[in-house]
């Protein structure tokens, strides 16, 4: 069985443009992998921080591209994925766009959604949280405002006015809110008084509190948080779960940095076995790359997959929100079609 493939970018001359007013974009690629007329999906989500470039993409999917030419059956993801893992370090998101777009093809070669191909029950899809920026306050009162139909807030602290933040949010609403430090606390003495101070406010968990590297710190903290505590930059790949399972309570497990779909897979898995508990986030992404990951959300404890949402040139359609539940549709693969 051959598979042709065409790497290609819509948005390298019309980059993300995100909405409320924020004046950053996000470079993605998306790539196309055809099979007897059979069209698979995939994408490549790039926020510069985490070092992949569309030129980086564009050199690993060619080398990528003679693996795949090759290959005689892609439905033995295992062997396949891991053969193009090898072909360099890093190149997470490359990779993931080549996972996203293989299941997204065999999805539609058996007629089956991935939800389904992965065994997951539909009707448990969590529901995802809504992300409110650091702003000033009637910024984040009219976010708020915009995203009422969603059930829980995703709040970005940093450290400068924590406080004053979630005191405007709890003026207007008593919505859970999930608070996203990425890295922000500088001090474990200081982070535990905050999230003493967050713990009678309705707040389900604190992401990334302290910096990545710093895992004594993290487990010095995990020992005493009243809220539970997640790892998302701490953790990438599956082979970073053991490292971290004795200094957070849960692991934001995201496409972009565990090379895609199948990895996730595993990592939820382990994690279950682990008893840490699960989050399944994402960057700045299309519906392709969000549709992708909420396949796999029936298995986790919470969703941050609002990222298409925040978008204003979304190529694709593909899953839905009912009041902020994701909503998995019955469509082959991932469930995206292009606009
Ligand atoms: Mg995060």
């Amino acid at each position: 069985m051959k598979l042709s493939y065409t790497p290609h970018t819509l948005y390298f001359k019309r980059p993300f443009k995100i909405a409320h007013g924020m004046r950053t974009s996000t470079p993605i690629v998306i790539i196309e992998l055809e099979h007897e007329g059979v069209i698979g999906y995939g994408e490549a989500s790039l926020p510069p921080y985490l070092g992949e470039s569309h030129e980086s993409v564009f050199a690993f999917l060619k080398t990528a591209s003679l693996i795949i030419a090759d290959c005689i059956n892609p439905f033995d993801l295992d062997s396949l994925l891991n053969e193009i893992d090898l072909l360099a370090p890093n190149n997470s998101a490359a990779k993931a766009s080549i996972d996203i777009a293989l299941h997204d093809l065999i999805g539609k070669l058996q007629n089956k959604s991935c939800w389904q191909l992965f065994g997951a029950e539909k009707k448990n899809t969590p529901f995802t949280t809504y992300t409110l920026g650091i702003d000033e306050p009637d910024v984040i009162k009219q976010k708020i405002e915009d995203g009422r139909d969603y059930k829980i807030l995703k709040v970005k602290l940093n450290g400068e006015n924590d406080k004053a933040i979630i005191n405007t949010i709890r003026s207007v609403t008593d919505k859970p809110i999930a608070i996203d430090v990425n890295q922000g606390w500088q001090n474990k003495e200081k982070a535990l008084l905050m999230i003493e101070w967050l713990a009678n406010k309705n707040v389900l968990f604190v992401e990334q509190a302290l910096s990545k590297n710093n895992l004594e710190d993290a487990r010095w903290l995990f020992e005493r948080s009243p809220l539970p505590l997640y790892a998302d930059e701490s953790i990438q790949r599956f082979t970073d779960i053991h490292n971290i399972k004795d200094c957070f309570h849960g692991i934001n497990i995201k496409l972009m940095k565990c090379t895609g779909m199948h990895e996730a897979f595993k990592m939820i898995k382990r994690a279950r076995e682990l008893q840490l508990k699960v989050l399944i986030g994402c960057m700045s992404e299309t519906s392709c790359a969000i549709s992708a990951a909420a396949q796999l959300s029936p298995f986790t404890d919470y969703a941050d997959l609002d990222g298409a949402l925040l978008i204003k040139n979304n190529l694709f359609d593909g899953i839905t929100f009912t009041d902020g539940k994701i909503t998995l549709n019955d469509s082959p693969g991932i469930g995206v079609t292009l606009k």
